[in-house]
């Protein structure tokens, strides 16, 4: 059934666009034979999948079956509503419930608003998401915002018509006349604002058909950022019409804060295979944790992206650098599990609280604090890797 909110929708693509390659007549997908990274142990060790709890419409769906099929063994739960399930949200609980819950549980349901939002920062264009919440646990993250920190990732099945409302919005824009920021030439959308497409690629193709539609889209680019490497990504053919954008910080504060994500090494490592994939690969420099030695941690780390990075991955490489926005529910949250990284990320000498739209104190870096640190990380880039241009700084 279509959604009523968008009488005009076209409903689900055509085979066609997702077919034989347009352009030059090769397969879209160059996909070698043999195992996919996807079954790998260590892909199992971020998703083994025992429990989905499905809307009844997500499971009979195509997308719905083929995430059904690919973990027989999970006992499958019907829900009324991906946002209704109380056992699986909330804050309750220790973090090994969490942590089991994010790497055992999936959600299936449907996107019902398929709305793009003006961004202006990261992207033009923040698109509907494929997926809602992430098997990772990074101590700052704000995906659980709204479902609480054990979110597991809801896919979303209906990609069909997430990607038929993008192509008429694309359509709708028509060419980029004046360049920006977000890029000289292409509308840019961000397609994981709540969500880590690489960890979704492990589920489903949601993210390879993301990257096959942005791929026959001259005037728009994809753009997510990631801190999890999946070599399945590389078999994909995006012409360079997705961009993916590595999150990297200092590799000690990453160990301390980013919970199960790739080490920040490989990711700098996979940058050039992305490159050569037909990538476009930005640095997120991101979350700016300010704490003693900070400087002289981000000095290493843009030295050590100098020395191992190579000419291609320079050429086309911009950065944006975010300074760490944190929040005092999560505050909360993390002092019953991981009080270690709460000495780091709250700091209320350096930080001010500000009322959110929803009612909760986010926290952020004092603005004379924030604006010296802004300018540190400039000039660190433009002494370390002056080939980085940052494309913008908050
Ligand atoms: S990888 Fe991103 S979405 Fe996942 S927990 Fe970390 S910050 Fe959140």
């Amino acid at each position: 059934m279509q959604n009523p909110q968008f009488p005009g929708d076209a409903g689900p693509v055509q085979d066609g666009l997702f077919g034989v390659d347009d352009l030059d007549g090769r397969p879209e997908d160059s996909r070698a034979p043999g195992p996919s990274f996807r079954d790998s142990d260590r892909a199992r060790r971020m998703l083994s999948v025992r429990e989905i709890h499905a809307e009844p419409g997500a499971a009979a769906s195509q997308r719905g079956r083929e995430v059904l099929a690919r973990f027989p063994d999970a006992e499958v739960l019907p829900v009324d509503s991906h946002w209704r399930i109380p056992e699986l949200h909330g804050n309750r609980g220790n973090v090994e419930r969490w942590v089991r819950i994010k790497s055992t549980v999936l959600v299936l349901g449907e996107k019902k608003t398929l709305t793009v939002r003006a961004n202006g920062r990261s992207a033009d264009w923040i698109a509907p998401g494929a997926a809602n919440g992430c098997a990772m646990a990074c101590a700052y993250c704000y995906v659980p915002r709204r479902k609480g920190y054990a979110n597991p990732v809801t896919v979303f099945t209906n990609i069909d018509r997430i990607i038929a409302r993008l192509a008429r919005h694309v359509a709708g824009q028509g060419p980029k006349s004046e360049p920006n920021q977000c890029d000289p030439e292409a509308w840019v959308y961000d397609v994981g604002e709540n969500n880590d497409c690489s960890v979704d690629a492990l589920i489903s193709e949601n993210t390879a058909d993301l990257v096959r539609a942005f791929s026959r889209w001259r005037t728009a680019k994809a753009s997510f950022a990631t801190k999890f490497v999946n070599p399945d990504l590389l078999l994909l053919q995006p012409r360079g019409r997705t961009r993916v954008r590595f999150s990297l910080m200092p590799p000690d504060d990453s160990r301390l804060l980013d919970i199960r994500t790739s080490p920040v090494e490989e990711r700098i490592e996979a940058a050039a295979d992305f490159v050569e994939a037909g990538y476009e690969v930005h640095f997120n420099l991101s979350p700016v944790v300010i704490r003693p030695g900070w400087e002289q941690a981000w000095g290493l780390l843009l030295q050590h992206m100098d020395d191992v990075l190579p000419d291609a991955v320079k050429a086309q490489a911009a950065a944006e650098v975010i300074m760490l926005t944190h929040n005092r529910d999560l505050h909360d949250v993390n002092m019953s599990w991981h009080p270690r990284a709460e000495d780091t990320i709250w700091r209320p000498e350096l930080q001010q609280a500000k009322l959110s739209q929803n009612g909760s104190w986010n926290v952020r870096y004092r603005d004379a604090t924030k604006a010296s640190a802004v300018e540190t990380v400039r000039r660190l880039v433009h002494t370390h890797a002056p080939w980085l241009p940052i494309r913008y700084a908050f």
